[in-house]
Protein backbone atom coordinates (compact mmCIF):
# COMPACT_ATOMS: atom_id res chain seq x y z
CA UNK A 1 0.00 0.00 0.00
CA UNK A 2 1.37 3.60 -1.15
CA UNK A 3 1.35 6.27 1.27
CA UNK A 4 -1.32 8.17 -0.70
CA UNK A 5 -3.75 4.91 -0.55
CA UNK A 6 -3.00 5.21 3.30
CA UNK A 7 -4.19 8.26 3.66
CA UNK A 8 -7.39 7.70 1.67
CA UNK A 9 -8.21 4.60 3.50
CA UNK A 10 -7.91 6.90 6.93
CA UNK A 11 -9.55 9.90 5.28
CA UNK A 12 -12.97 6.99 3.98
CA UNK A 13 -12.91 5.54 7.63
CA UNK A 14 -12.70 9.12 9.27
CA UNK A 15 -15.64 9.98 7.24
CA UNK A 16 -17.12 7.01 7.66
CA UNK A 17 -17.43 7.42 11.44
CA UNK A 18 -18.03 11.29 11.41
CA UNK A 19 -21.34 10.17 9.46
CA UNK A 20 -21.94 7.39 11.79
CA UNK A 21 -21.89 9.69 14.98
CA UNK A 22 -23.27 12.89 13.12
CA UNK A 23 -26.63 12.12 14.73
CA UNK A 24 -24.95 12.79 18.32
CA UNK A 25 -23.31 16.03 17.61
CA UNK A 26 -26.33 18.87 18.74
CA UNK A 27 -26.61 16.34 21.86
CA UNK A 28 -22.98 16.64 22.28
CA UNK A 29 -22.85 20.39 22.20
CA UNK A 30 -25.80 20.66 24.43
CA UNK A 31 -24.50 18.34 27.34
CA UNK A 32 -20.62 20.05 26.78
CA UNK A 33 -22.65 23.48 27.28
CA UNK A 34 -24.08 21.79 30.21
CA UNK A 35 -21.01 20.55 31.96
CA UNK A 36 -19.19 23.84 31.44
CA UNK A 37 -22.11 25.98 32.81
CA UNK A 38 -22.12 23.87 35.55
CA UNK A 39 -18.27 24.31 35.69
CA UNK A 40 -18.54 28.35 35.72
CA UNK A 41 -20.61 27.96 38.73
CA UNK A 42 -18.18 25.80 40.61
CA UNK A 43 -16.03 28.45 39.67
CA UNK A 44 -17.94 31.30 41.49
CA UNK A 45 -19.29 29.23 44.34
CA UNK A 46 -14.93 29.18 44.81
CA UNK A 47 -14.51 32.52 44.77
CA UNK A 48 -17.35 33.07 47.26
CA UNK A 49 -15.76 30.58 49.70
CA UNK A 50 -12.65 32.11 49.50
CA UNK A 51 -13.82 35.28 50.01
CA UNK A 52 -15.57 33.94 53.14
CA UNK A 53 -12.71 31.76 54.01
CA UNK A 54 -10.22 33.50 52.85
CA UNK A 55 -6.96 31.81 54.88
CA UNK A 56 -8.27 28.30 55.10
CA UNK A 57 -8.99 28.27 51.06
CA UNK A 58 -5.85 30.14 49.61
CA UNK A 59 -4.15 26.85 50.95
CA UNK A 60 -5.62 24.21 49.07
CA UNK A 61 -6.69 26.80 45.71
CA UNK A 62 -4.14 25.17 43.39
CA UNK A 63 -5.04 21.41 44.22
CA UNK A 64 -8.61 22.63 43.88
CA UNK A 65 -7.76 24.05 40.07
CA UNK A 66 -6.00 21.03 38.88
CA UNK A 67 -8.02 18.67 40.01
CA UNK A 68 -11.25 20.30 39.32
CA UNK A 69 -9.87 20.35 35.84
CA UNK A 70 -8.94 16.41 35.30
CA UNK A 71 -12.93 15.76 36.70
CA UNK A 72 -14.19 18.33 34.07
CA UNK A 73 -12.13 16.54 31.32
CA UNK A 74 -13.48 12.80 32.87
CA UNK A 75 -16.68 14.12 33.00
CA UNK A 76 -16.70 15.04 29.65
CA UNK A 77 -15.55 11.91 28.20
CA UNK A 78 -18.15 9.91 30.30
CA UNK A 79 -21.21 12.19 28.75
CA UNK A 80 -19.89 11.47 25.38
CA UNK A 81 -19.61 7.90 25.67
CA UNK A 82 -23.00 7.74 26.97
CA UNK A 83 -24.37 9.50 24.23
CA UNK A 84 -22.72 7.36 21.55
CA UNK A 85 -23.65 4.40 23.03
CA UNK A 86 -27.49 5.80 23.69
CA UNK A 87 -27.21 6.47 19.96
CA UNK A 88 -26.67 3.25 18.72
CA UNK A 89 -28.97 1.57 21.09
CA UNK A 90 -31.63 3.23 19.49
CA UNK A 91 -30.75 2.70 16.13
CA UNK A 92 -30.21 -0.63 16.86
CA UNK A 93 -32.41 -2.00 19.74
CA UNK A 94 -34.90 0.17 20.69
CA UNK A 95 -35.94 1.73 17.64
CA UNK A 96 -39.51 0.23 17.62
CA UNK A 97 -40.24 1.93 21.12
CA UNK A 98 -41.77 4.98 21.90
CA UNK A 99 -38.90 6.74 23.03
CA UNK A 100 -35.12 8.38 21.45
CA UNK A 101 -32.79 6.33 23.86
CA UNK A 102 -29.88 9.05 22.56
CA UNK A 103 -32.35 12.08 23.29
CA UNK A 104 -33.44 10.66 26.25
CA UNK A 105 -29.61 10.42 27.58
CA UNK A 106 -29.28 13.41 26.83
CA UNK A 107 -32.05 14.77 28.49
CA UNK A 108 -30.77 12.92 31.86
CA UNK A 109 -27.04 14.39 31.52
CA UNK A 110 -28.68 17.89 31.19
CA UNK A 111 -30.79 17.63 33.96
CA UNK A 112 -28.41 16.06 36.18
CA UNK A 113 -25.58 19.10 35.45
CA UNK A 114 -28.45 21.56 35.86
CA UNK A 115 -29.04 20.13 39.15
CA UNK A 116 -25.46 20.49 40.02
CA UNK A 117 -25.34 24.33 38.52
CA UNK A 118 -28.27 24.97 41.27
CA UNK A 119 -26.59 23.72 43.94
CA UNK A 120 -23.50 25.64 43.11
CA UNK A 121 -25.19 29.08 43.37
CA UNK A 122 -27.34 27.96 46.22
CA UNK A 123 -24.04 26.77 48.44
CA UNK A 124 -22.37 29.26 50.66
CA UNK A 125 -24.54 32.15 49.62
CA UNK A 126 -26.44 33.92 52.21
CA UNK A 127 -29.72 34.94 50.48
CA UNK A 128 -33.43 33.34 51.59
CA UNK A 129 -34.35 31.63 47.60
CA UNK A 130 -30.54 29.85 48.42
CA UNK A 131 -31.69 28.63 51.74
CA UNK A 132 -34.95 27.61 50.21
CA UNK A 133 -32.89 25.46 47.59
CA UNK A 134 -30.18 23.58 50.47
CA UNK A 135 -33.41 22.32 52.16
CA UNK A 136 -33.00 19.73 49.47
CA UNK A 137 -29.99 19.94 47.88
CA UNK A 138 -26.03 19.11 48.61
CA UNK A 139 -24.09 21.82 50.40
CA UNK A 140 -21.07 21.96 48.41
CA UNK A 141 -18.56 24.88 50.46
CA UNK A 142 -17.31 21.70 52.39
CA UNK A 143 -15.82 20.44 49.18
CA UNK A 144 -13.84 23.68 48.92
CA UNK A 145 -12.23 23.59 51.87
CA UNK A 146 -12.17 20.42 53.58
CA UNK A 147 -14.22 21.38 56.74
CA UNK A 148 -16.60 18.36 57.33
CA UNK A 149 -20.05 19.70 57.98
CA UNK A 150 -21.81 16.17 57.98
CA UNK A 151 -21.03 15.37 60.67
CA UNK A 152 -22.39 17.77 63.17
CA UNK A 153 -25.36 17.21 60.90
CA UNK A 154 -25.64 13.78 61.92
CA UNK A 155 -25.23 14.77 65.49
CA UNK A 156 -27.50 17.73 65.48
CA UNK A 157 -30.39 16.19 63.25
CA UNK A 158 -30.32 19.92 61.33
CA UNK A 159 -28.56 21.69 59.24
CA UNK A 160 -25.58 23.83 60.39
CA UNK A 161 -26.28 27.72 60.59
CA UNK A 162 -25.50 28.84 57.44
CA UNK A 163 -22.88 30.04 55.82
CA UNK A 164 -22.55 33.90 55.31
CA UNK A 165 -20.91 35.40 52.27
CA UNK A 166 -20.84 38.42 54.06
CA UNK A 167 -23.83 39.66 51.75
CA UNK A 168 -26.65 37.68 54.18
CA UNK A 169 -27.68 37.34 57.44
CA UNK A 170 -25.14 34.99 59.41
CA UNK A 171 -26.12 33.86 62.83
CA UNK A 172 -26.15 36.41 65.49
CA UNK A 173 -25.00 39.09 62.79
CA UNK A 174 -21.25 36.91 63.06
CA UNK A 175 -21.75 38.38 67.47
CA UNK A 176 -21.64 35.75 70.49
CA UNK A 177 -25.23 35.61 71.76
CA UNK A 178 -25.29 36.68 75.36
CA UNK A 179 -25.44 33.81 77.54
CA UNK A 180 -27.51 33.92 80.67
CA UNK A 181 -26.87 30.55 83.07
CA UNK A 182 -30.44 29.26 81.38
CA UNK A 183 -29.59 29.83 78.56
CA UNK A 184 -26.05 27.66 79.06
CA UNK A 185 -28.03 24.74 80.62
CA UNK A 186 -30.39 24.49 78.02
CA UNK A 187 -28.60 24.46 74.72
CA UNK A 188 -26.98 21.61 73.31
CA UNK A 189 -23.33 20.99 73.84
CA UNK A 190 -20.89 21.94 71.22
CA UNK A 191 -19.86 19.59 68.67
CA UNK A 192 -16.59 21.41 66.83
CA UNK A 193 -13.88 21.90 68.87
CA UNK A 194 -11.03 24.38 67.61
CA UNK A 195 -7.64 24.00 69.09
CA UNK A 196 -5.21 27.02 68.63
CA UNK A 197 -1.53 26.00 68.30
CA UNK A 198 1.12 28.50 70.32
CA UNK A 199 3.26 30.64 68.34
CA UNK A 200 5.58 29.27 65.41
CA UNK A 201 9.38 28.21 65.03
CA UNK A 202 9.97 31.79 63.42
CA UNK A 203 8.98 33.30 66.53
CA UNK A 204 11.71 34.81 69.10
CA UNK A 205 11.84 33.61 72.74
CA UNK A 206 9.08 31.36 74.03
CA UNK A 207 11.96 28.80 74.97
CA UNK A 208 13.48 27.16 78.16
CA UNK A 209 16.31 29.49 79.25
CA UNK A 210 18.59 26.23 78.04
CA UNK A 211 16.79 26.91 74.59
CA UNK A 212 15.76 22.59 74.68
CA UNK A 213 12.31 23.33 75.59
CA UNK A 214 10.32 25.16 72.89
CA UNK A 215 6.62 26.30 73.44
CA UNK A 216 5.59 26.08 69.61
CA UNK A 217 6.92 22.14 69.66
CA UNK A 218 5.57 21.11 72.61
CA UNK A 219 1.82 23.05 71.38
CA UNK A 220 1.58 21.23 68.32
CA UNK A 221 2.86 17.91 70.39
CA UNK A 222 0.03 18.29 72.74
CA UNK A 223 -2.88 18.92 69.50
CA UNK A 224 -1.52 16.31 67.54
CA UNK A 225 -1.87 13.85 70.12
CA UNK A 226 -5.38 14.93 71.69
CA UNK A 227 -7.16 16.04 68.26
CA UNK A 228 -7.67 12.07 67.07
CA UNK A 229 -8.97 11.69 71.23
CA UNK A 230 -11.84 14.70 70.20
CA UNK A 231 -12.47 12.53 66.90
CA UNK A 232 -13.05 9.47 68.10
CA UNK A 233 -15.28 11.04 70.99
CA UNK A 234 -17.53 11.76 68.03
CA UNK A 235 -15.99 15.40 67.49
CA UNK A 236 -15.32 17.40 64.63
CA UNK A 237 -11.75 18.94 65.46
CA UNK A 238 -9.86 22.26 63.96
CA UNK A 239 -6.39 23.32 64.22
CA UNK A 240 -6.26 27.00 63.49
CA UNK A 241 -2.94 27.19 62.66
CA UNK A 242 -0.85 23.65 62.50
CA UNK A 243 2.47 24.39 60.59
CA UNK A 244 5.24 25.14 62.35
CA UNK A 245 6.08 28.45 61.05
CA UNK A 246 3.35 31.08 61.51
CA UNK A 247 3.01 34.62 58.98
CA UNK A 248 4.74 37.57 61.32
CA UNK A 249 4.53 39.97 62.12
CA UNK A 250 2.48 39.06 65.57
CA UNK A 251 -0.81 41.11 64.90
CA UNK A 252 -1.05 39.54 61.50
CA UNK A 253 -0.70 35.92 63.18
CA UNK A 254 -3.20 36.43 65.45
CA UNK A 255 -5.80 38.46 63.49
CA UNK A 256 -5.43 35.42 61.04
CA UNK A 257 -6.09 32.88 63.88
CA UNK A 258 -9.45 34.87 64.81
CA UNK A 259 -10.79 35.08 61.16
CA UNK A 260 -10.00 31.03 60.79
CA UNK A 261 -11.84 30.60 64.26
CA UNK A 262 -14.61 32.97 63.44
CA UNK A 263 -14.91 31.24 59.38
CA UNK A 264 -15.83 28.02 61.42
CA UNK A 265 -18.20 29.97 64.21
CA UNK A 266 -20.11 31.06 61.44
CA UNK A 267 -20.32 27.87 59.68
CA UNK A 268 -21.44 25.70 62.65
CA UNK A 269 -23.07 28.35 64.59
CA UNK A 270 -21.20 30.25 67.43
CA UNK A 271 -22.58 27.71 70.27
CA UNK A 272 -21.48 24.49 68.55
CA UNK A 273 -18.00 25.42 68.78
CA UNK A 274 -15.63 26.19 71.24
CA UNK A 275 -11.69 27.23 70.80
CA UNK A 276 -9.23 26.36 73.22
CA UNK A 277 -5.36 27.78 72.58
CA UNK A 278 -2.72 25.58 74.42
CA UNK A 279 0.30 27.44 75.90
CA UNK A 280 3.19 27.33 78.77
CA UNK A 281 3.69 29.91 80.91
CA UNK A 282 6.92 31.94 81.49
CA UNK A 283 7.31 33.95 84.48
CA UNK A 284 10.28 36.08 82.89
CA UNK A 285 12.37 36.67 79.66
CA UNK A 286 12.76 33.19 79.47
CA UNK A 287 16.76 34.25 79.74
CA UNK A 288 17.04 32.45 83.35
CA UNK A 289 15.41 29.65 85.24
CA UNK A 290 12.37 30.77 88.21
CA UNK A 291 10.10 29.72 90.62
CA UNK A 292 7.19 30.10 89.21
CA UNK A 293 5.15 26.81 88.17
CA UNK A 294 1.96 24.88 87.49
CA UNK A 295 -1.20 24.99 85.33
CA UNK A 296 -3.28 28.06 84.71
CA UNK A 297 -6.15 29.09 82.67
CA UNK A 298 -7.20 32.49 81.18
CA UNK A 299 -10.45 33.40 79.33
CA UNK A 300 -10.73 37.43 77.92
CA UNK A 301 -12.49 40.26 80.07
CA UNK A 302 -16.45 39.80 79.73
CA UNK A 303 -16.08 36.67 78.64
CA UNK A 304 -19.31 34.76 78.26
CA UNK A 305 -20.28 32.39 81.07
CA UNK A 306 -19.33 29.56 79.07
CA UNK A 307 -15.93 30.44 78.84
CA UNK A 308 -15.82 30.35 81.89
CA UNK A 309 -17.16 27.31 82.77
CA UNK A 310 -15.00 25.73 80.21
CA UNK A 311 -12.06 27.03 82.07
CA UNK A 312 -13.13 25.72 85.50
CA UNK A 313 -13.42 22.42 83.67
CA UNK A 314 -10.15 22.10 82.66
CA UNK A 315 -8.52 23.85 85.98
CA UNK A 316 -10.34 20.83 87.58
CA UNK A 317 -8.75 18.26 85.47
CA UNK A 318 -5.30 19.80 86.06
CA UNK A 319 -5.59 19.54 89.56
CA UNK A 320 -6.99 16.36 89.54
CA UNK A 321 -3.40 15.46 87.82
CA UNK A 322 -1.19 17.41 90.39
CA UNK A 323 -0.44 20.48 87.84
CA UNK A 324 -1.36 23.17 90.19
CA UNK A 325 1.89 24.51 90.98
CA UNK A 326 3.00 27.18 93.56
CA UNK A 327 1.18 30.48 92.41
CA UNK A 328 -2.30 31.27 94.31
CA UNK A 329 -5.27 31.27 91.91
CA UNK A 330 -8.05 32.96 92.21
CA UNK A 331 -10.95 31.36 93.80
CA UNK A 332 -13.28 31.65 90.48
CA UNK A 333 -9.87 28.99 89.48
CA UNK A 334 -9.27 30.90 85.88
CA UNK A 335 -7.84 34.21 85.20
CA UNK A 336 -8.81 37.06 82.85
CA UNK A 337 -6.76 39.13 80.53
CA UNK A 338 -7.58 40.21 77.22
CA UNK A 339 -5.72 38.16 75.25
CA UNK A 340 -6.19 38.87 71.79
CA UNK A 341 -7.52 35.59 69.89
CA UNK A 342 -9.37 35.36 73.17
CA UNK A 343 -11.04 39.04 72.55
CA UNK A 344 -12.00 38.14 69.16
CA UNK A 345 -13.48 35.13 68.68
CA UNK A 346 -16.98 34.44 68.51
CA UNK A 347 -17.18 31.31 70.38
CA UNK A 348 -16.42 30.13 73.98
CA UNK A 349 -12.79 30.36 74.36
CA UNK A 350 -9.73 30.03 76.75
CA UNK A 351 -6.40 29.62 76.51
CA UNK A 352 -4.50 27.33 78.62
CA UNK A 353 -0.87 27.93 80.16
CA UNK A 354 0.73 24.49 80.78
CA UNK A 355 3.31 25.20 83.58
CA UNK A 356 6.26 27.40 83.28
CA UNK A 357 8.90 27.31 80.92
CA UNK A 358 11.57 28.87 82.69
CA UNK A 359 11.02 26.25 85.73
CA UNK A 360 13.31 23.53 85.68
CA UNK A 361 11.04 21.03 87.48
CA UNK A 362 8.08 21.99 84.94
CA UNK A 363 10.21 21.79 81.75
CA UNK A 364 11.83 18.52 83.02
CA UNK A 365 7.85 17.31 83.40
CA UNK A 366 6.87 18.69 79.96
CA UNK A 367 9.74 17.23 78.37
CA UNK A 368 8.47 13.30 79.59
CA UNK A 369 6.18 11.42 77.93
CA UNK A 370 4.13 11.11 81.59
CA UNK A 371 3.82 15.06 81.45
CA UNK A 372 2.67 15.32 77.93
CA UNK A 373 0.11 12.96 78.45
CA UNK A 374 -0.95 14.86 81.75
CA UNK A 375 -1.42 17.59 79.78
CA UNK A 376 -3.44 15.96 76.77
CA UNK A 377 -5.35 14.02 79.18
CA UNK A 378 -6.87 17.24 81.12
CA UNK A 379 -7.82 19.01 77.70
CA UNK A 380 -9.23 15.90 76.61
CA UNK A 381 -11.14 15.07 80.30
CA UNK A 382 -11.87 18.60 80.32
CA UNK A 383 -13.37 19.35 76.93
CA UNK A 384 -15.47 16.50 77.57
CA UNK A 385 -16.65 17.05 80.79
CA UNK A 386 -17.71 20.39 80.20
CA UNK A 387 -19.66 19.72 77.07
CA UNK A 388 -21.58 16.71 78.41
CA UNK A 389 -22.55 19.19 81.58
ZN1 LIG B 1 2.37 31.36 74.61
Amino acid sequence: MNTERFYQLIFSVGSAVVTALSPTLPYIMLCTAAVLMDCWTAWQLDKRVRKAYPEKTSKNSGKFKSSHFGSVLITLLQVYMLLIFAHFLHIYVTESLPFNALKLAAGLVIGWQLWSCLENISSCNGAKWAQILQQVMVDKTERHFDIDLSALRELSGRRPDHLGDGKGTPMNNGRPRPSTLMDIQSKPAARVVILGTAHGSNVPGKRSPDGKFREYRFSREVISALKPKLEAKGFTVFVDMPADEVPSPQAKELSLRCKYVNGICKTFGNDNCIYVSIHVNAAGSESKWLNASGFSVFVCNNCSAASKRLAQSLYAEAAARGLQGNRSVPTCRYWSANFYVLRNTDCPAVLTENLFMDNRADVELLSSDEGKAKVVDLHLQGILKFLKA
